[in-house]
């Protein structure tokens, strides 16, 4: 089935059901008190589909509270193509695609750009901000004749891991060369210092 078939890129109760289970894995949380296990659902035609109302504090939230969806009218469905397309595309996606391929004016589309950006760059900063130990490790993907500096190095796919010790996050990128020069400047802008 083709990825773009997903339920959440084309119905809103499916995108923030969504959403709703990668930022709550163990069900609704309120943003004000923590709590959760005092909300309800709200049902009924004139409620905003995803709306839960905590009986602690007696006001209603979404899922959109505290993410980069916050205080923005734009339909889920069309956040998660704007992340698809964003995020799939390595040469990146103008703001007139974008503007062109959501049917969102260019103001939206820039607004929604720079959030899913912003989100992007927070998540590439934050190996080793819970101070714990970062493990960098180069791997070589392509296994060819020859050793380090041998005929067929250049031959290799050099992939640098990083990971926290902590989260255990993991991320891996292809780099061109495996040298100080080549590396420090990809440590620098994904560890947090
Ligand atoms: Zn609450």
């Amino acid at each position: 089935m083709s990825i773009l078939s997903k339920p959440y890129f084309h119905n809103e109760e499916a995108a923030c059901e969504f959403v709703e289970s990668n930022v709550w894995p163990n069900g609704p949380v309120c943003p004000r008190c923590k709590g959760s296990d005092r909300i309800t659902k709200m049902q009924g035609k004139s409620t905003r589909i995803g709306t839960y109302k905590c009986r602690a504090c007696r006001k209603p939230f979404t899922v959109k509270i505290g993410t980069i969806f916050e205080s923005s009218h734009v339909k889920m469905h069309l956040w998660m193509q704007a992340i698809f397309l964003i995020s799939s595309s390595k040469k990146g996606f103008s703001l007139n695609q974008l503007h062109r391929t959501l049917g969102v004016t260019l103001k939206t589309a820039w607004f929604m750009s720079h959030r899913i950006r912003e989100a992007m760059k927070s998540d590439d900063a934050n190996f080793g901000s819970g101070g714990g130990f970062v493990e960098a490790d180069e791997t070589y993907m392509v296994k060819t004749k020859g050793h380090g500096s041998g005929p067929h190095y250049s031959k290799k796919r050099k992939v640098l891991s990083l990971i926290d010790r902590d989260t255990k996050q993991a991320k891996s990128m292809v780099m061109t060369k495996v040298t100080i020069e080549e590396l420090k400047p990809v440590l620098e802008s994904n560890i947090a210092c």
